[in-house]
């Protein structure tokens, strides 16, 4: 298929892309090796506000607690907002790359863990840095103003909404349109998009019965809260097969049932704890009101002394890709990949990316870009073991290759933000 022109203005930021991937490349193998996990984000923090100073980019810091945004004021015209994360997790690095992490932290109470950027968001942040640092270094090529937004704790799914609460949307001009990227386990060099719900909601709940403890012996002195719970964790699973419409993608999963010390104790609660995955507003509500409505029914059958206890938590939004801005960025895309962007199909991970767009009113695009070595993919795609071969985000083995993961995602962000951007007063004539 012929490709479309490259657009000049594109061409004309990316032109210095060859020595700014030299010191992002530094950049981002220095915060691979110094993790830090969500919320704790300083010395990450530091390091990007310092780089962003380095661009000449107007850098604000403290937002939402580690959060950082860099402003690229040039003139009238469109408010592109461009996102990276930036939190790691408690996982031991398991890769032996010679910047591999050896961090770790030991919680108040628990053991010491390892810290590793595994999921990418340290890919993340060197390239929104790269892509801040060309499009600043730019201003003749076009007009308009880029945000840039280094959010913390997207791993607990409360980092974007610490910003927004922060007030973020009092440092900005009116936005017109927020884009977001992910680095996944396909080959390095691809970029994909997907219109519509790309990443699942998610909403974790924990909820106590309540029962009356007795003697082992005198089960008829009881209300005992294990049969109770027990009886709910059957009965939730007939919500998935018999209250969902066949097609519609939903999971309802019991992670943790806990009741009880000992064996001839019947106890007097019970607490379970479960994670609901979804891809409609409308289907993650009947699901949640169901299970609140087998909960409640099941304790009224037990004679139950008290209503149980709700207790909603880790919730991340629905991320559903705006059709019209999606179409934008694939086409923007396509014009400059050519076949190395394509169609990405819906994750069934989660995000709170979406939280910033929606609060500030404005559409928004998440997109992926590949990080596995594209031989090594192409291998285990041969041998029909990309599940067990490629590891995925998450694993003490994920680690992009630097590149061409890096240059691709610095090549997006700029790609899609100027889509929008507009070119300067003299190319306009
Ligand atoms: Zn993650
Ligand atoms: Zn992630």
């Amino acid at each position: 298929m012929a490709q479309l022109p490259v657009p000049s203005a594109v061409a004309a930021v990316l032109s210095d892309l060859g020595s700014v991937r030299i010191w992002a490349a530094d950049f981002y193998r220095d915060l691979h090796s110094h993790p830090e996990l969500s919320h704790r984000e300083h010395a990450t923090a530091a390091k990007i506000a310092a780089r962003l100073s380095a661009s000449g980019v107007e850098a604000h810091t403290g937002v939402g607690g580690t959060g950082v945004v860099g402003l690229v004021r040039n003139g009238e015209g469109p408010v592109v907002l461009l996102r990276a994360d930036m939190d790691a997790l408690p996982i031991a690095e398991a890769t032996r790359l010679d910047y591999a992490s050896a961090t770790t932290v030991t919680d108040e109470d628990g053991p010491q863990v390892g810290v590793m950027h595994a999921c990418g968001h340290d890919m993340h942040v060197a390239c929104l840095l790269g892509a801040a640092h060309l499009l600043a270094a730019s201003r003749s090529s076009w007009t308009g103003t880029v945000v840039a937004v280094f959010q913390p704790a997207e791993e607990t799914g409360d980092g974007a909404r610490a910003m927004i609460d922060d007030g973020l949307a009092g440092l900005l001009p009116k936005v017109d349109v927020a884009l977001a990227q992910h680095v996944l386990p396909a080959p390095a060099g691809v970029v994909g998009t997907h219109a519509g719900p790309t990443l699942s909601a998610a909403d974790s709940l924990r909820i106590t019965v309540h029962g009356r403890g007795a003697h082992g012996s005198m089960p008829q002195a009881s209300v005992d809260p294990v049969v109770l719970a027990a009886m709910i964790v059957v009965r939730l699973q007939t919500v998935v097969a018999r209250e969902t419409r066949p097609g519609e993608p939903v999971v309802l999963t019991v992670g943790s049932l806990r009741a009880g010390t000992k064996s001839n104790v019947i106890p007097d609660h019970a607490v379970i704890e479960l994670n609901v995955r979804s891809y409609s507003e409308q289907t993650r509500v009947a699901t949640l009101d169901a299970v609140r409505r087998i909960v409640d029914g099941e304790c009224q059958a037990s004679g139950s002394p008290s209503p149980a206890d709700y207790v909603l938590f880790d919730h991340f939004p629905l991320t559903d890709n705006d059709p019209v801005t999606t179409q934008r960025v694939a086409a923007a895309f396509t014009s400059f990949f050519g076949d190395r962007s394509g169609p990405m199909p819906a994750q069934s991970a989660s995000e709170d990316f979406s939280d910033i767009p929606r609060s500030l009113g404005v559409p928004y695009c998440y997109w992926g870009i590949g990080g596995t070595d594209p031989e090594l993919y192409r291998r285990a795609e041969q041998a029909g073991r990309v599940a067990q071969d490629i590891p995925v985000n998450h694993s003490a083995l994920f680690a992009p290759v630097i590149q061409p993961t890096l240059d691709t995602g610095i090549q997006a962000m700029v790609v899609a933000a100027l889509a929008w951007l507009a070119p300067p007063p003299a190319a306009g004539q």
